[in-house]
């Protein structure tokens, strides 16, 4: 009997060690996981006062990726780490953030040739920052979580943070901003339909919880279609053609990020909803499997598509900023300035060469590379705030 007690006793222990742990480790991992996947590099070149003043009189700055959910960060709080927070936003004239949501990431995940299969990052993540036992193993609560977090983050900040969900929010935000410019705004997407996890009633949740973008496919191939990066690279799946006419029903914005060849142009020939590649290069800086091509960007031009430039090597090359002016002047050059857009992938574990504060090195790159005030303005933000006007729903 004494040795039954004794055991029961070192197991009370054993378990109370193990959950102090645990605890320990959701303190420390987070921030450090988050600062060592989304570094920036500091740019030490110096902005003229002529791209300071064009930057700072901006009326409407705005990014159409970020994936500043996916890790444990307060974004009502100003942090001195990672990519993007609301206070450092208000702090830099940045009027609006897409918030996109990553809910898987495959082990060895690669822009070749991805293995769905493979043990999912997230999944490890989930648990390291101690989120609730049902999101460790559903992409879908995942999804939701992060929704939900979006929404406390703007509680939190007093409301000066508006979720836009229809078209009545961006007027709001763009009323508030012409007296207070601290005032800002987002929406949000989801990278990858795999977090519907098959099933038409999650779409519909999520879009009632204010998803208004999505891709339907990230690093791998899903149950809605091919990825650019994983194995067979298809095309629309009856599952993803379901999905598509939902989103037809919704006018909502679709994302040709990390879709497959195949998938784009089935995308393209059968959707007739607003259309973005939130994050991306072009093949005509830098030839990838994650960058499009010249004829796509032609094909996206006639569907009205807003092509936002992305900041990491991997879509823009090893060029720093100069890479991501050279990459919106190519598309300006082939299809319209019109077109272009700013589609960071902040906090998308990359490193970027600037972090939400430091948009005026890119104005001042522009002015280099010979942009017009016109085509600045276009391209900081004013493209993306005409594209949501037209495209929001009411
Ligand atoms: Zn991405």
């Amino acid at each position: 009997m004494k040795m039954k007690y004794k055991t029961k006793k070192r197991f009370a222990i054993f378990s109370m060690v193990l959950v102090v742990l645990y605890f320990l480790v959701t303190l420390i991992a987070p921030p450090l996981l988050d600062k060592g996947q989304n570094k920036t590099i500091e740019e030490t070149t110096k902005v003229s006062n002529e791209a300071k003043i064009l930057y700072n009189n901006l009326d409407f700055v705005g990014d159409l990726h970020c994936d500043a959910l996916l890790w444990d960060r307060d974004l009502s709080k100003e942090n001195d780490y990672g990519h993007v927070d609301f206070q450092r936003m208000s702090n830099s004239n940045v009027a609006f953030q897409a918030f996109t949501i990553v809910t898987k990431s495959p082990k060895g995940h690669n822009f070749e040739k991805t293995d769905g299969e493979a043990f999912d990052n997230i999944t490890l993540l989930s648990i390291l920052q101690g989120q609730s036992v049902t999101n460790w193993f559903s992409l879908f609560n995942r999804a939701m979580y992060q929704c939900n977090k979006l929404k406390g983050y703007a509680r939190a900040y007093n409301d000066n943070f508006i979720l836009i969900e229809k078209k009545d929010d961006l007027l709001t935000l763009l009323k508030k901003r012409a007296t207070n410019k601290k005032i800002i705004g987002g929406i949000i997407g989801l990278e990858g339909g795999h977090c519907l996890e098959g099933e038409i009633e999650n779409f519909l949740k999520l879009y009632d919880n204010g998803v208004r973008m999505l891709g339907l496919s990230h690093f791998f191939d899903n149950k809605l279609g091919g990825s650019a990066h994983g194995i067979e690279k298809g095309g629309i799946t009856e599952f993803g053609k379901k999905v598509l006419g939902e989103m037809q029903k919704r006018n909502m914005i679709l994302d040709i990020a990390h879709t497959s060849d195949k998938m784009i142009s089935d995308i393209i020939k059968t959707y007739n909803g607003p259309i973005v590649s939130s994050h991306t290069g072009v093949d005509g800086v830098i030839e990838s499997y994650r960058n499009l091509s010249d004829e796509q960007l032609k094909l996206l031009a006639k569907k009205d598509a807003l092509i936002g430039v992305a900041f990491f090597p991997g879509a823009i090359g090893n060029d720093g900023i100069r890479g991501i002016v050279k990459t919106m002047k190519h598309v300006k050059e082939l299809i319209g300035v019109e077109h272009v857009a700013l589609g960071s992938d902040f906090d998308g574990s990359v490193t970027t060469p600037i972090d939400v504060t430091g948009y005026q090195y890119i104005v001042e790159e522009m002015l280099q590379q010979n942009f017009s005030k016109r085509e600045i303005e276009m391209i900081m933000g004013e493209n993306l705030k005409n594209f949501l006007l037209k495209n929001l729903p009411n």
